[in-house]
This record gives structure tokens, sequence and C-alpha cells, in this order.
């Protein structure tokens, strides 16, 4: 069993005052949900880090692991710049096919949640702010304003000759894959020439998803805003996500390491959760609405 010591929080005992600088061993986090939502009370700066678990909670697939494939294909087959270069079809019939997902998709309570909470944060003058690893929009889809999507987005393009990057809701994105994309792994089809693939209005060069690829870099601006509202917060929420995939995992533990406070809700414990002030086991959906709103 891991042990670790940490500062003693104030909930429970007479004061910060007399209780600074001491330490104790404890073998898990608080669940306690009233400590949890007096600190909720004091932060000014919310920083909220979100990953697939909030997604899979609306239906959502992550072609990851066992079960997870399109076709034979896992997403680490096909959301790479190598496969695109290579097939550019197959790369857009999985995302035409992932779009198109979308639209019998809707944001869970754990979105509607975060998207309530922040607008009580405004209008109380704190500040809240969702870092996600998702590219499916529904953050945005619930209402919530103030996300950094680290990964790009499902429905933004971008030329790969003249760089514009767009949102794009079309459906189907371009009528040569109208039809295409069926998971089924029997099905082979020929390549949809490239003229026919998604293409740029302003300059006709070929459309790539806007998402991060394996592989590629995040981009920088996006990076350097999230790093910048986790270096600024006080507090720091960490939902359905294991936080260990990079770059979500640079940003909790740094947060715990300086003091702040962390949060993690997620279905199951990870490496990290033994870091955090607070760990609330379960479906997002479940966990965060009535500890943000109740
Ligand atoms: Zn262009």
């Amino acid at each position: 069993m891991r042990h670790w010591a940490r500062r003693i929080r104030p909930g429970g005992f007479p004061g910060p005052s007399l209780i600074s600088g001491l330490t104790l061993t404890t073998t898990r986090p608080s669940s306690d949900s009233s400590a949890f939502k007096a600190q909720l009370a004091q932060a000014q700066n919310i920083v909220i880090l979100t990953g697939a678990g909030v997604s899979a909670e609306s239906g959502i697939p992550t072609f990851r692991g066992p079960g997870g494939l399109w076709r034979t294909y896992q997403a680490t087959d096909l959301a790479t710049p190598q496969a695109f270069q290579r097939d550019p079809s197959l790369v857009w019939e999985f995302y035409h096919y992932r779009r198109e997902l979308m639209a019998t998709k809707a944001p869970n309570p754990a979105h509607r949640a975060l998207a309530q909470f922040e607008t009580q944060c405004e209008g109380q003058g704190r500040s809240c702010r969702v870092i996600t690893q998702n590219i499916d929009g529904l953050h945005q889809a619930a209402g919530s304003q103030d996300v950094l999507e680290l990964h790009g987005a499902l429905f933004r393009v971008r030329c790969t000759a003249c760089g514009v990057e767009t949102a794009n809701h079309d459906s189907p994105i371009c009528p040569a894959l109208h039809g295409r994309g069926q998971p089924d792994a029997h099905r082979s089809e020929p390549p949809i020439p490239v003229a026919s693939l998604p293409r740029c209005v302003d300059c006709g060069g070929l459309l790539r998803p806007a998402v991060v690829w394996f592989g590629e870099n995040l981009n920088p601006e996006v990076f350097r805003r999230a790093h910048q509202a986790v270096d600024e917060c006080d507090l720091c929420l960490v939902v359905g996500t294991s936080a260990l995939v990079y770059p979500a995992a640079l940003f909790a533990p740094g947060v715990a390491a300086r003091g702040a406070e962390v949060a993690e809700f997620n279905i199951e414990p990870t490496a990290s959760t033994s870091d955090y002030g607070f760990y609330f086991e379960g479906p997002c959906g479940q966990t965060l609405p009535p500890l943000l709103l109740g």
C-alpha cells in the first residue's frame, strides 16, 4: 500500500495557523463532499482538465483498447500524418464517420454541470476554464464558453496548402464522403480521389481534420494559454481522465506540487490519485453535478 505525507487541510481543524507545517500520513485522498464544496466555494481560478471518460459517458468511442477498432484499425493507425499522406481517403472516411456519429450524441450531465458551473462562476467574478483532450465539441454544445481544446476539434479543418483553419459542420463534409466511412471491417471500396476529398475554399488545397495527430506538436498558442491557466489556478479538477496522458499529465501533478488543490473525478483511481487532495469515484455524470451545483 502506498503511503504519503501531505499537509492537513483546514477543514475540521481549529484553523490553518495552528496546523501549518503539520504533516500526516494517510492512505487515500478525501472523498468528503462538504470539505470539497468548501474548497470550491473559496477558489477564484478554477481549471478543469477533462478527458475521454467524459466523452465516453455520452457514448463517444475512443478507438483505443480492445473493441475500439474502426474496421481493422485503431486510432493510432489512422490519426497520424503518415497515414494521411499514405491514404487521405481512408483517414477522411474515419473522421467523416466520427463527425457523422456526433449527430446521434449529446452532452451528458457532466458536460452540463461544468457549463452551468462556469456560468455561476462568471456571475461571481470567478474564473472557470475547461482544458480538454476531447475533440468532440460536447463541452461547447453543453454551453461551456471557456474551453481550450488541446488536441484540436473534430469540427474544424485546416488546409494542408495555405494553413488556414476554419470551423466546419458540413454533413457530409464533401459529396464524395456521403455514405462512406462505415465501420464494417469487411467493407472495401476504392479510395476517393484526392481531388474529391474536402478542399480549401480559399486555395483549393487538400483539407485535413484540425486535430493533433500522434507524433504532432500541440498548437503552441493553445498550449501556452493552457499552461498559463494551470499556473494561475487555485483549484484544479481532473475529470474523466487518468491525467497520465501527455500533455494533461504535465498539468495536475504540477498544481498539486505547488500546493494548490486538485480533485479527481474518475471511474477508478490512477497512479496520480494519491497525490491529490480529493478523489470522487464513479461516472462523472453522477459525481460532478451534486458537488458543483448542489
Ligand atoms: Zn488553402
